[in-house]
């Protein structure tokens, strides 16, 4: 604790307006609290975890169960962005997961489905080649697992929604405005910008890739994610999103990759590499060079050809984002026992988009000091400590 404070700037501020921000800025806005928004750079900037066009949404959680209820809100609350702003942010295009029956990505669906009673379909690996024919050499022991619900965000999108709509409730914004500190003073919290101090009663941080800059406690990892498009060898119905809805598929190996078709007046198909801990590099968000190597591409543009043949040798486009990645691979969420003025938000892990929305409203809970609507213990922010 340090200095008393002086006069009020506003009850909340948000520091860091990425997808889960911009989406606690609105829900805390719509409430009539008096919250303002900082990011050290520009609304849906390229510089952290939220671009590049679209994410898959889909409400088979097969990282943590108690994430569906979660990813179900998220599903209507986008539906209520999308109204406010008269946006489309959500395409329902039904979403894939494909492997081994038992496998991490189609047996992890399969279970959050029968376990939260989610409509699915299964298709066996026949069924899935004349369904998705650009899936044509799936192994007859894989299946696909299809969510109907499921479909593509739009990220930047989303969150030029979010901070909209927040605005035309209320919220100030100040972007282009690195926070460089937050000091916790009697009765409040002083957040340093490199614009002036701002005085609130509490402070939600959302940094993304940087959260651990500001709350040092935080055992987090920050890793380099590429995202590359790849055009079609020849044009090709097989690539459009209509035949190619978006898809997470395990190979036999244990490699996913993951994307979805062309969108509308696109010739390029997103193709990623999950994680998994085995190819991305951590680094230094501050230092890091972000133009894109061979590095980047090289072990996804050496799979592609056996498992979606027909697309491209090289890719397209590629470019370099970044996530927080937790020990346990869940969120970090919730307020700090060490001071109920901090609510964290971050160490997303990389499937942290589907829920921005329900992670918003779960926010503005946190800061009225309202029960969350469904369990999130295991998003604990101390339970690394
Ligand atoms: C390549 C890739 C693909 C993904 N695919 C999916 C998917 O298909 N489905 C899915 O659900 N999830 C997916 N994810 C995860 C998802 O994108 C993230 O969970 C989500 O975007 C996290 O948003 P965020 O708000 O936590 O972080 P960010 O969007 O990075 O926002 C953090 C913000 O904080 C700001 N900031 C940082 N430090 C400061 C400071 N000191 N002062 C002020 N502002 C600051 C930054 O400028 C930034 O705008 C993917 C992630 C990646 C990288």
């Amino acid at each position: 604790m340090a200095s008393t404070r002086i006069s009020k700037d506003a009850d909340v501020a948000v520091v860091g307006l990425g997808a889960w921000g911009a989406c606690a800025l609105w829900q805390l806005a719509k409430r009539g609290i008096d919250v303002v928004g900082v990011d050290r750079y520009g609304i849906a900037n390229v510089h952290g975890s939220s671009h590049g066009e679209s994410r898959m949404f889909r409400t088979a959680c097969l990282e943590h169960p108690g994430l569906v209820p979660l990813a179900r809100r998220s599903g209507e609350l986008w539906g209520a962005l999308e109204a406010e702003t008269g946006t489309r942010l959500l395409e329902r295009t039904g979403a894939m997961l494909i492997g081994p029956r038992d496998g991490r990505i189609a047996g992890g669906a399969l279970a959050a489905a029968r376990e939260h009673g989610l409509e699915t379909e299964l298709l066996d690996a026949a069924a899935m080649r004349r369904r998705v024919p650009a899936h044509a050499a799936l192994p007859d022991d894989h299946v696909g697992v299809f969510e109907r619900e499921g479909g593509l965000a739009l990220p930047e999108r989303t969150i030029r929604a979010a901070v909209c709509a927040a605005r035309a409730a209320g919220a100030v914004v100040f972007d282009h405005t690195r926070v460089t500190g937050i000091e916790l003073v009697d009765g409040g919290a002083v957040v340093h910008t490199a614009l002036r101090p701002l005085h609130v009663d509490r402070v939600v941080v959302a940094a993304g890739p940087w959260l651990s800059q500001l709350v040092p406690e935080l055992p987090l990892e920050v890793v380099r994610m590429p995202t590359t498009w790849f055009t079609p060898a020849q044009p090709d119905p097989r690539f459009t999103l209509e035949n190619l809805p978006v898809f997470m598929r395990e190979l036999d190996g244990g490699d996913v990759i993951w994307g979805h078709g062309q969108l509308a007046d696109h010739d390029e198909l997103k193709l990623g590499l999950e994680d998994g801990g085995r190819h991305f590099r951590v680094v230094d968000p501050e230092g890091m060079d972000r133009s894109v190597s061979p590095v980047d591409w090289s072990v996804l543009a050496g799979i592609l050809p056996r498992a979606i043949p027909g697309v491209g040798a090289l890719p397209s486009r590629v470019t370099a984002n970044l996530y927080a990645r937790t020990p346990d691979g869940q969120f970090v969420l919730g307020t700090l026992r060490r001071d109920p003025r901090i609510v964290v938000a971050g160490g997303c892990s990389s499937h942290g988009f589907k829920h921005a929305t329900g992670i918003g409203e779960v926010i503005a809970d946190l800061v009225q000091g309202k029960p969350a609507a469904f369990p999130l213990g295991f998003t604990d922010p101390d339970r690394f400590l």
